[in-house]
């Protein structure tokens, strides 16, 4: 009978919810809500868990009702100061991820945007490269807030433990010496005025 053979074929092709995994590459939990691969393709559904479903919604409604300049200016914008309180990293990472989305749904790419925005919050997790100042406490492990007395201390029991004479002269131990002394001259700097 057609009809029987219709339900069944459409049984094959959408498996019941609780046998569905979530299409987000790190999600293991059921794919139970859908959501449009795009535009063009309104038909053609992810499938994601509650979450996955409302982050995907999210940064498409983000994007709704803003210009394509603004758009754009968005998607390049790469600073937080109107979000004091996020960390850098996450901000930035959810910022691309929401672009991510957001692009494959208005232009139809269909490819998971997940996928994607797991590079960038792989990105964002390593986050800048630090800053002369940060390597430098990092050398002498020291986190601020240190005063000057704290800083000469420090450096004091570092290069009296990598003094290349009481490392045998060694190679390593000299390279470490010299990167304790540019990271002490470097913090030095900053009480100087
Ligand atoms: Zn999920």
């Amino acid at each position: 009978m057609a009809t029987a053979n219709r339900r069944e074929y459409r049984a094959f092709e959408e498996p019941a919810p609780a046998m569905r995994r979530c299409d987000h590459p790190d999600c293991a939990c059921a794919g139970e809500f859908r959501a449009p691969k795009s535009r063009q393709r309104l038909n053609d559904y992810w499938w994601f868990c509650l979450e996955h479903v409302r982050e995907y919604n999210r940064a498409w409604n983000y994007y709704q009702g803003m210009s394509a300049d603004q758009i754009e200016r968005e998607a390049r914008r790469d600073t937080v100061w109107d979000r004091p309180t996020w960390p850098m990293g996450s901000w930035r990472a959810e910022q691309r991820l929401r672009t991510r989305i957001y692009e494959s749904f208005a232009e139809g790419a269909g490819d998971n945007p997940f996928h994607a925005g797991r590079e960038a919050q792989e990105e964002a997790k390593q986050g800048r490269p630090p800053t002369e100042q940060e390597s430098a406490m990092k050398t002498l492990e020291l986190a601020p807030p240190f005063d000057l007395k704290t800083l000469k201390a420090r450096y004091k029991a570092l290069v009296k433990l990598h003094h290349p004479d009481a490392n045998g002269g060694s190679r390593d131990a000299e390279e470490k010496f010299k990167t304790i002394n540019h990271a002490y001259s470097v913090l030095k700097a900053g009480f100087a005025s």
